[in-house]
């Protein structure tokens, strides 16, 4: 098996996926060096997502510091996920294919995969585990009313695991006319690549405003780490810049910082799992941080030395929530929350954050404790 990752990546996939997996890669190669698609992915995102999003100094959240907060919460739909999508979606028309499928634990990737679906006309079918449905209602109905088929999947843990082996399962039997448009940078190459060059508009972006605002790099660009996908997207803007990279995980679903080397969802990464491999079940306040895996190529930036990977809990989140909010008048999603809640401890006084997503969703698990 070819690797894509140093010892990470790859596709530990069926048999019969391989052939659409290279149909994907094939595409997106000639999408690549296709003029064309970079200026619809461009003009979409300036005239239907809001791009680009602005950089905001936070001058009262950490004293000392110069903190600028890297705006994907102003992005439409709330959070970076859009970035994905729209590429994706952009990405399945050429291929030809009208009907997508995607995989939703709380809903946000649910919520920007039928937004795009609803906006190309394509058929939308989304896979949620039952007690996500009932713990994610508002997501459930926004998805039914842009268009989507949310369907829930009932065995197991009835959550985000379960429902993407089903996204699995349907796109094993309907790869002819389906695009699987996977929300991270996760899963069998080319999946990984694409993501991390869709997000990385964020890193693009961010460097050249920080450049423009402060006449300088930033000293240590930080992003909190779900399955990876805004933080590979800011790091990839820096990755050859001497900028310090620090992911945030939540202490709970710390795969990069006390995972185990193990396959899954079709790569190979640093994971969640027990002596044998099994894989556990993460525990995080923040749903886009609860899964038990991260991106192959955090695990090999980790292993090189170039990114580094720390953890916050749900009670140094909720704080930095509440901070953000009362600093600055910014209310952010639980996720960057936890990337927040490192910066008062770094080193460095040049900050920039990928603040990923806006709190609205979180208001009432926050207001609950
Ligand atoms: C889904 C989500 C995340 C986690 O996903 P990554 O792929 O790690 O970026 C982070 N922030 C927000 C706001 C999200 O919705």
């Amino acid at each position: 098996m070819q690797l894509t990752y140093g010892q990470y990546g790859g596709r530990f996939v069926p048999e019969t996926l391989i052939p659409a997996l290279d149909e994907l890669e094939a595409g997106w190669r000639e999408a690549q060096e296709d003029p064309a698609f970079h200026q619809e992915l461009d003009r979409l995102g300036r005239t239907y997502a809001g791009r680009p999003t602005p950089l905001t100094l936070a001058e009262r959240f950490a004293p000392g510091k110069r903190l600028y907060l890297k705006r994907e919460d102003l992005l439409h739909t709330g959070a970076h996920k859009l970035n994905n999508a729209l590429g994706q979606a952009l990405l399945a028309q050429r291929l030809g294919k009208r009907r997508i499928v995607a995989e939703t634990g709380a809903g946000q990737h649910g919520v920007a995969t039928a937004t795009v679906c609803a906006r190309f006309g394509l058929e939308c079918v989304v896979y949620m585990g039952a007690e996500d449905m009932r713990r994610q209602r508002p997501n459930v109905e926004r998805m039914g009313l842009l268009g989507a088929e949310v369907r829930p999947v009932e065995f197991g843990t009835q959550t985000l695991k379960e429902a993407t082996s089903e996204a699995i399962r349907d796109w094993i039997g309907s790869v002819e006319t389906t695009h699987y448009l996977i929300g991270s940078c996760v899963g069998p190459q080319p999946y990984p690549e694409i993501v991390r060059e869709l997000q990385a508009v964020i890193g693009r972006e961010a460097r050249e405003q920080i450049i423009e605002a402060d006449g300088l790099l930033p000293e240590v660009a930080v992003a909190c780490v779900g399955g990876g996908s805004n933080a590979i997207g800011l790091f990839t803007g820096f990755l050859a810049d001497p900028v310090r990279l620090v992911g945030v995980e939540a202490s709970g679903a710390a795969s990069l910082g006390t995972g185990r080397t193990a396959v899954l969802h079709g790569s190979r990464s640093s994971v969640l799992a027990d002596e044998d491999g099994q894989v556990l079940d993460a525990e995080s306040i923040s749903a886009g941080l609860d899964y038990p895996g991260s991106g192959p190529e955090h695990a090999a930036l980790r292993d090189a030395g170039r990114a580094e990977y720390v953890s916050a809990t749900d009670e140094e989140a909720l704080a930095a929530f509440r901070r953000l909010a009362s600093t600055e008048g910014i209310v952010p999603a639980l996720e960057p929350a936890h990337a927040l809640a490192r910066v008062a401890e770094l080193d460095e006084e040049l900050v920039l954050l990928c603040l990923s997503g806006r709190g609205d969703k979180d208001l009432a698990e926050v207001l609950a404790r």
